[in-house]
Order: C-alpha cells, then structure tokens, then sequence
C-alpha cells in the first residue's frame, strides 16, 4: 500500500514493523459538543484506512482518545478549556456533558459505518501514565517547573519542526491569535504538560501530582493513551489537517524525548471538509450534524458516497446540492446492488481481476473515488453473471461500508424492476412539465399493484407492499 506521510512530505510504501500486525493511533474528539460534518469526514478517512489495511490483509491494533479535559480553545496553551465551556453553556457538569457527547459520537459513527476502535479510552482515565511521563521529562532536562505549571522545552530538540517543516514565526496566524505570552515560557514555542495554575480557578477536573493539584495539557493525552495501549512504536497515527501543528508536533517531541527513539513512522492527515464561507466551526453558520442531514431527510450514507467520491487529501466544499447528488447517485447504485441475483456460479478469474484492480486502487493512498469507479465498472460488465457482480460489491463494500447489500427492498424480478423504474421516471416527468393528475395517476396506478412510492431528497423510493 501507498500512503502520503506528512513526516516526509511524500507517498511512500507502507512498511509495518511488525510484518502483518499493524499499530494505528488515531485523536479522538473533544466532547464538548456534536461533532459536525467536517469532524466526520476525518473519521470516515480513518475508518477507510483501517478497512483498507483489513482488506490488503494486514490485523490493525487500533487505539482512539476521547478528549475530556485540557483541550483548550485556542488548540494551545490559551483560551478557556473546551469541556469547561462546553458544560457552562449546558448547566451541566464536565463528566455529564462528556458522557452524553460521547454517546452521541458513537451514534454518528454508527450512522455513518465508522468502525469503533478496538480500545477507546478517555483522557481522565490515564492520569497516572501522563504524570510518569512528565516525571521522566523533568529528570531527563526536556521540562521545566515554572510559575506552577510544567513545561516542555523545545529547545532541547534538535528537530522539533520535524512534522511541519516550519518555525513557528511562520504558522503564528491562525493558532494562536488573540493570545498573550506567557512569560513563564523559555521560548515560545514551549508548551505545558501540566497545569497548576491558570486563569481559570473554576476548572472542574483536578487529580493530585508531585506538583501539585492540577491537570494535564491537551498533547500529552495522546502520547499517554498512544504509549499505554501500543507500547512504544507506532506505525500510524492519524488526524485532520489541524493537528499537525501544534498537537502532533508537540506529541511527537514529548514522546520522542520520553522514549528516547523514534516513535512513529507514518503520520497521516485528512484535509477539511469547509464549508462556503471557510472552515467549519460549532460556533458560526449552521451547525452541520448528522442528525441534522437526517432531519432534512438525507441518509448519513449519502455524505459517507460524497467524501468517498473525493480524495481525502483535498480540501471539500459542502453544499447541499453536491450533497444531492450524491444522494441520487447513491440511491441509483443501491437500487442496482440491491437487485443483484445469485445466478450461476462464481468466474473466479474475472473475480481475481476486479479484485486486483480494487485493491490497487484503495492501496494508492486511498483511492477511494478510484475505487468506487471500478465497482460502476463491475455492475456494467456484460461478461460477468450476477453471482459474480454481488460477490464483488460484498468484498468491496467491506472498504466502502456504504450497506450496497442491505435491506434489500424486495426479491423483485429484473422485468417489475424495470417496469416500476419506468414508471417512476415517467411521473417525474409529469411532475416536472406540472401536469400533476397524470402524475398522481401513475402513484395510484402503482398502488393498486402493491407498489408504494415515496419522494425523498434522494429521488422516489418504492417498496413492494403487496
Ligand atoms: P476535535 O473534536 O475538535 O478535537 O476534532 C476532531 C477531529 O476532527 C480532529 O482530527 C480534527 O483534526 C478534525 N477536524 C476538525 N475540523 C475539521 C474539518 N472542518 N474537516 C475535517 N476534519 C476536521
Ligand atoms: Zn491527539
């Protein structure tokens, strides 16, 4: 498999360290509210990537965080702390919000087919593994004490830029706007592992430490979480585009430092998912969710086809009307997979070739509009008989989680298919030119023979009733 690597700015082969076994960290989401859309499509990239890996035969260890304290508002060391806020806007406290945003995150990625991780573990569950850290950082010279808090000094680093490829001076804008130094900074790129004092006395979440009541910054979560659960190399870790810099910068110096050794080899980065007016946010415009597409009535499916059909590497702009055209598209493509029979047996040979192609694909850094043109490329095929076709859109659809062979409306055969497809077409005509009694002809017309129609945003559905 190819796949882009951010440490080294360019596509390289995916080499594990241990032969099939592969170790894959992902940042989880900070739950002080619904994830929107755009959180979404870097999940959705994840979760093609570790079914990517499944597909080409590789086991993946998967560890994700859930991000309950110390992520501040400004992704560095200013700003209020993001569950705090959460939890003051919602006159709850930081465990209940959490607990009830957590759930909605599963209820999402279940929605969308995102695979949980096999270990998903919350940063105030690992408090003892951030302060052994901190502790060695300290004894080691690569952290300081300094106004009660406790600091990491890039200075000691020969390459703390590693990931990015650039000073701080350079990447200002953006991350830390609005902020007033801290003075009790060495140097400015310089940032906390452990809070003791801060401008906020009201933080709910405190644990003892050898330096007093305090709690951890944001970055050493997920060194922490990362170290405890796949020891100390990893193969990938994941995030958007957001967290190169400073989360995964800075969770590279403190891990590297700590460990000794490298500790990751492959970084990879979805781009965002923006919306007209730029970058999506909880605070501005609409609110993009789930459940809102849902009560719009979109299947979350649909947005799964529309960040399939882009690469994950390019930057998508939402709209509602790409977002309708991957409904019909999607909804066109299920019909077809849906209708797949069982006739005759498997062509091994053609089975092998379609496979191959899909796997190149998908391999090629995650190809996934690649990939989800070769699938057209298979329902086309004259030459294969439908056993053959459903049992590629089963393989492939292990990839694309896009449910091509579920719920299958009815065991119809192809010539009622056809007939009702017809119909539906010739009544969107009638719509469409407003002669709307002809129009309502053919819904009773169809009735009468069990068959019941339905107008959604992803074209007219139908089901067999009779
Ligand atoms: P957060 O919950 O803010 O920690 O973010 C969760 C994940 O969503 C992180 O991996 C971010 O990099 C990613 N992310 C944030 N905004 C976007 C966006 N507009 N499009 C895609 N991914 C995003
Ligand atoms: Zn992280």
């Amino acid at each position: 498999m190819k796949i882009y690597n951010t440490l080294s700015r360019k596509q390289e082969e995916f080499v594990p360290i241990d032969g099939k076994n592969v170790k894959m960290y992902t940042c989880g989401p900070t739950v002080y509210h619904y994830a929107h859309i755009g959180n979404l499509r870097t999940y959705i990239m994840e979760d093609v990537l570790e079914k990517t890996l499944n597909y080409l035969g590789y086991h993946v260890d998967r560890v994700m965080n859930i991000t309950d304290v110390g992520h501040l508002t400004s992704d560095s060391d200013s700003g209020e702390d993001k569950m705090l806020k959460g939890a003051k806007r919602e006159h709850k406290s930081v465990l209940e919000i959490a607990s009830m945003y957590t759930k909605a995150f599963m209820d999402d990625c279940s929605k969308l087919n995102i695979k949980w991780p096999d270990t998903v573990s919350s940063a105030t569950d690992n408090i003892d593994m951030y302060i052994q850290i901190i502790q060695k950082l300290l004894h080691d010279g690569y952290a300081y004490q300094a106004g009660g808090n406790i600091y990491f000094d890039t200075s000691k680093l020969e390459d703390y830029y590693q990931l990015t490829n650039h000073k701080i001076d350079e990447m200002v804008v953006g991350v830390r706007e609005g902020v007033e130094e801290d003075s009790n900074k060495r140097n400015q790129a310089d940032f906390v592992l452990w809070f003791t004092k801060s401008k906020f006395q009201d933080q709910e979440l405190k644990w003892d430490s050898p330096w007093g009541v305090g709690y951890p910054g944001w970055h050493i979560e997920c060194s922490g979480i990362a170290m405890k659960y796949l020891g100390e190399h990893i193969d990938i870790h994941c995030g958007g585009v957001d967290n190169i810099f400073p989360h995964h910068t800075n969770e590279i110096a403190q891990s590297e430092a700590y460990l000794g050794h490298k500790w990751c080899n492959y970084w990879v980065h979805g781009e965002h998912l923006n919306d007209k007016s730029g970058k999506m946010s909880k605070s501005k415009g609409e609110f993009l969710t789930v459940s809102l597409l849902e009560e719009k009535g979109y299947n979350p499916l649909a947005y799964r086809y529309m960040c399939l059909n882009s690469y994950y590497h390019n930057t998508l702009t939402f709209s509602y009307e790409i977002l309708d055209g991957s409904s019909r598209e999607y909804q066109k493509l299920k019909n077809k997979t849906l209708s797949l029979g069982m006739d005759g047996d498997i062509d091994n040979s053609k089975f092998q070739y379609y496979d191959d192609k899909f796997r190149e694909a998908i391999g090629s850094d995650l190809n996934t509009s690649m990939a989800i043109t070769i699938l057209y490329e298979v329902l086309k095929d004259d030459t294969l008989n439908e056993h053959t076709k459903r049992e590629l859109v089963s393989k492939f659809d292990s990839v694309l989680s896009l449910d091509l062979l579920k719920e299958k409306n009815t065991d119809i055969d192809e010539e009622l298919q056809n007939y009702i497809e017809d119909m539906i077409e010739k009544r969107n005509q009638y719509k469409k030119n407003k002669e709307f009694d002809k129009a309502d002809e053919i819904r009773e017309e169809l009735k009468n023979k069990g068959i019941m129609i339905k107008d959604t945003r992803e074209g007219t559905l139908y089901e067999i009733v009779r």
